[in-house]
């Protein structure tokens, strides 16, 4: 006889465990499936997120900026180190650590939830049946009466520079180098390029980002761009803009990669390349044609605002569906998925999705930027203040960056909070909530903020919104 369960998750990324987490706390009997290999050859629950994307990245930036502040920022504090050197076996075992503590607390999570964990390949069949493939081999057919697909992304291949796991490679590949390239290349500079890049220019590599569009994160509010940017260059991260990527061969002495700008035809050489020009949705082998499920003609799993597919009962959270491809939109869905399973009402609120890029100085923001606010034609006010005026920034030897309020002229309402600067993905939680709430700009300028403290910068935004900042002049 079959085995069955109330709810079956095929993936175990951030939005498949946690949304089989959640189906457990409602009682629900599930089973989570994941076919997840490490390339020590170990499966892992955790998905991307956890074994080659948000963490182990984060444990890398923490780590090199370390080492970059250490070298150039102790001086100024009054700590001499002496020669510095690094040990990058060390800092890479430290990530894989983390990496490893994570991944197995989804696994006791998992046990201490009674959600049966499958290591192995899962399948979506006609009449919610889900075939289980487990890695030696042996399949079976479990019956589902919710099925919950959340098989996340992977990386985009280009014909022109294909992987070859060793000189040119994707975002896991980078996370993993045994060596400090001397030169190392990247084509693009969004979120995951520019976090690969600035890891590798901290512990020595000289980077170029070769990035086809001419706007400078163009996803992100202009000033905040500018001062990124700005900042990235002090670094010495060469980002060429408007620089497309129309060839790259691995040979002896490096990659050879050719370029076109508006000047014509470019070449440059470098030890490694990494690709990261996006992530597409990966739903290889994921159900079969009599399924029922519908891809749109970007391979998204089509689903409604709710995270139906077409199929009753059968749910698509994650990457692998429409909107940003971040963790913690997946785990909402995940949870929205979970709860609408057990009859309650749930919802993803998809205006207020915080976007965090963590790099030095962090760029953290919510809601609409400058321009897209003007473009819906709201009439409007906004207020900033540099960190370079906060006492607990100077305090930190960090004082790069701004916070910008944006709010509606008429009902004063928050529309957008942009921070680039220290800890910017940390701050931008108030924002956050600020905007869920449906906050005003008065609403913050009447809280209280510590002294000293980074937090205080979003404060004196709100303040300045109406010219009534206090520790820095404003706007007449
Ligand atoms: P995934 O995490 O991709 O998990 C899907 C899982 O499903 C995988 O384990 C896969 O093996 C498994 N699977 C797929 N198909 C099947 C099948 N048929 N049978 C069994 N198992 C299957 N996002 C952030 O929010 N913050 C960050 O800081 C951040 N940093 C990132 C850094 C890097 C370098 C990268 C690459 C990504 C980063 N992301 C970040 C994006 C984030 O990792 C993804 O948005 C997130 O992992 C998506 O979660 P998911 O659960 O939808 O999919
Ligand atoms: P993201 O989708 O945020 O990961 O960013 C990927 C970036 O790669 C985008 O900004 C693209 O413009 C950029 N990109 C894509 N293809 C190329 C190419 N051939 N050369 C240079 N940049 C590219």
């Amino acid at each position: 006889m079959s085995r069955s369960f109330d709810v079956v998750v095929v993936g175990a990324g951030p939005a498949g465990y946690v949304a089989a987490i959640r189906a457990a706390q409602h009682g629900k009997t599930v089973a989570c499936i994941d076919e997840w290999r490490n390339k020590d050859g170990k499966n892992a629950f955790g998905g991307t997120c956890l074994n080659a994307g948000c963490i182990p990245s984060k444990a890398l930036l923490e780590s090199s900026e370390l080492f970059h502040r250490a070298q150039h920022e102790f001086k100024k504090h009054g700590i001499k180190t002496g020669d510095l050197e690094l040990d990058l076996a060390t800092m890479q075992k430290r990530r894989a650590s983390i990496v490893r503590q994570l991944t197995g607390g989804i696994a006791g999570l998992f046990k201490a939830n009674k959600i049966e964990g499958l290591v192995g390949h899962g399948k979506l069949l006609a009449g919610k049946q889900v075939e289980f493939t487990a890695v030696d081999g042996a399949v079976e057919v479990i019956e589902a009466s919710n099925v919950i697909l959340a098989s996340g992304s992977s990386p985009i291949e280009i014909g022109i520079a294909p992987f070859d796991d060793a000189k040119i490679v994707d975002s896991w590949g980078a996370l993993e180098f045994d060596g400090v390239p001397k030169r190392l290349g990247v084509v693009g500079a969004g979120v995951i390029g520019l976090e690969l890049g600035s890891v590798w220019s901290r512990l020595g590599a000289k980077v170029t980002i070769l990035e086809a569009m001419e706007d400078f994160l163009f996803m992100a509010d202009r000033d905040v761009a500018k001062v990124a940017a700005k900042e990235f260059k002090l670094q010495g991260i060469d980002i060429k803009l408007g620089a497309k990527v129309s060839g790259a061969k691995a040979g002896k002495t490096g990659v050879a990669v050719s370029y076109d700008d508006k000047d014509g035809a470019q070449s440059i050489e470098v030890d490694k390349l990494v690709v990261a020009v996006g992530r597409k949705p990966h739903t290889d082998n994921l159900f079969s044609e009599d399924a029922g499920i519908q891809l749109d003609e970007r391979g998204f799993i089509v689903v409604d605002d709710e995270c139906r597919t077409r199929v009753k009962g059968v749910y698509a959270v994650g990457d692998c569906v429409r909107g940003p491809m971040l963790a913690h939109k997946g785990s909402e869905e995940g949870v929205m998925a979970a709860d609408i399973i057990a009859g309650e009402i749930a919802e993803v609120n998809y205006n207020v999705i915080p976007s965090v890029i963590y790099t030095a100085p962090e760029i953290a923001w919510v809601g609409k930027t400058e321009a897209e606010v003007k473009n819906s034609g709201r009439a409007y006010k906004t207020g900033s203040f540099p960190f370079a005026a906060s006492g607990r920034a100077k305090a930190m030897e960090q004082t790069s960056g701004m916070a910008k309020i944006i709010s509606s002229q008429d009902d004063d309402e928050i529309l957008g909070v942009h921070i680039v600067g220290p800890m910017a993905g940390e701050l931008i939680a108030e924002a956050v909530l600020a905007l869920e709430f449906s906050a005003s700009t008065e609403d913050i300028q009447r809280t209280i903020h510590a002294h000293p403290s980074l937090a205080e910068a979003l404060h004196e935004a709100s303040l300045a919104v109406d010219n009534k900042a206090l520790n820095f002049p404003n706007k007449r």
